[in-house]
């Protein structure tokens, strides 16, 4: 293995088709960020996007705005948009709530698709919120469902003729492995058990097919890779087929067939906009809004690329530049099982990470003993990984760590 120089990655960023994208982006000078997978940079041109529905379409439309600044359809054709980035269809996808409502949402949905089965099944290193959402809607079905855990190895195996429906998310957020989507969906298919996929550490992160696997419901964040801002609206997809079904239970007015008579009776609006339950957030949609046309400007393809070979050479480069430091990699080798993440762990990941960021490389720290650095091709530059990785070798050999200063928790990690 030969070892880079910082002028080899210097030479990448020159002839790098995404390097204009940069320039979309408001990256404060001296940060080198790596935690675009947990809120991503914020666009250039979301505050004046922002302050205009805030001076013109609220300040000046006031309450006319909701027809004809387009606000009552927001959340529809925002989905849509969502949905180019995922390989939904129009009219699949739809922007609501936070992930973890829209999780209850649709695992509601889902069982009452299979009302002779009772196993939601999952990892065990899901993203918390995930099982936690599945426990209480076990609980409020009075407890006749079983969460039953594996391994993310374990999953393909694990579907079996009792499983009502298989909930993974795709890129496990705390070791960066990635799910094959086609595979287990098949599975999942083959069982008669029903497939809903955990985007948030995908969408806006690599190409994503939802139509092509043929998946059934997946949910997303607005506020990670797609850069719509802190505590951005989520979306929701469930497959054409399903639609006309059966609705969820979070039956609010915004997803009946027609709000505005005031009907006394609960009546699914057709389509995908029944998985709207109150009045959405305009101004954090309209942000959201900016973040999602961030990612339609580039290819996925493109992103995916520079994000395999940016992630690739943080590998390469901390093996070469950080070895004898007791730091593992966690995330898989194998491009295939790979998302867009580096995650190491040590011992003392916590302080690692505090010193990390007092020098400008921003990540985060994921319990017990994970140092997390996401990759975000539209904003970083090759020479970014680069430094990061000097930084850390820098920190590593001098234990500028090991202080009391980096020691204490944070309410946020
Ligand atoms: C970030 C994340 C969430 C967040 O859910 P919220 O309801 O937005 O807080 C859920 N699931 C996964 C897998 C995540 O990575």
């Amino acid at each position: 293995m030969s070892a880079y120089t910082r002028a080899d990655l210097a030479a990448l960023d020159q002839s790098d088709p995404l390097a204009v994208h940069r320039d979309q982006f408001d990256v404060p000078d001296g940060v080198y960020y790596l935690d675009g997978n947990s809120l991503g940079v914020l666009p250039r041109q979301t505050p004046a996007r922002v302050e205009q529905a805030v001076r013109e379409e609220w300040g000046k439309g006031l309450v006319r705005s909701w027809n004809t600044a387009g606000w009552y359809e927001l959340p529809r054709r925002l989905g849509d948009k969502i949905g180019k980035l995922i390989g939904a269809a129009a009219g699949q996808v739809v922007v609501a709530d936070s992930t973890s409502i829209n999780l209850f949402k649709l695992l509601s949905a889902a069982l009452r698709l299979r009302p002779d089965r009772r196993v939601i099944l999952s990892t065990r290193d899901n993203f918390p919120t995930d099982l936690y959402m599945a426990q209480g809607l076990i609980a409020l079905l009075g407890d006749r469902h079983e969460l039953r855990l594996v391994d993310d190895e374990a999953i393909l195996g694990a579907i079996d003729d009792q499983t009502a429906v298989v909930m993974v998310t795709h890129v496990n957020y705390r070791t960066g492995r990635m799910h094959n989507m086609a595979a287990t969906t098949q599975r999942a298919h083959q069982h008669g058990a029903l497939m809903l996929w955990d985007l948030c550490h995908s969408a806006g992160a690599m190409p994503v097919d939802l139509d092509g696997v043929g998946a059934d419901f997946a949910v997303g964040c607005g506020y990670k890779y797609l850069n719509g801002g802190p505590g951005a609206p989520a979306f929701l997809y469930v497959s054409q087929r399903h639609q006309p079904e059966f609705s969820q239970p979070l039956s609010g007015w915004m997803g009946h067939a027609h709000p505005f008579t005031f009907d006394w009776q609960y009546q699914p609006a057709e389509g995908i906009a029944r998985y709207l339950c109150g009045t959405q957030p305009v101004l954090s949609m309209t942000a959201l809004d900016c973040g999602v046309d961030t990612l339609l400007a580039a290819d996925l393809n493109d992103v995916r690329a520079k994000s395999l070979r940016m992630t690739d050479l943080f590998i390469e480069l901390v093996e070469q530049r950080c070895a004898g430091h007791d730091l593992t990699l966690v995330t898989p080798r194998p491009r295939d099982q790979r998302g867009s993440q580096i995650c190491l762990s040590h011992p003392d990941g916590y302080p690692i990470m505090q010193a990390l960021i007092a020098h400008g490389v921003i990540g985060d720290f994921r319990a017990p003993d994970i140092i997390r650095f996401g990759v975000t091709p539209l904003y970083l530059r090759y020479v970014d990984i680069w430094d990061a990785v000097d930084i850390l070798a820098t920190i590593l050999n001098t234990r500028a760590w090991d202080v009391p200063e980096f020691k204490q928790r944070a309410a946020v990690t």
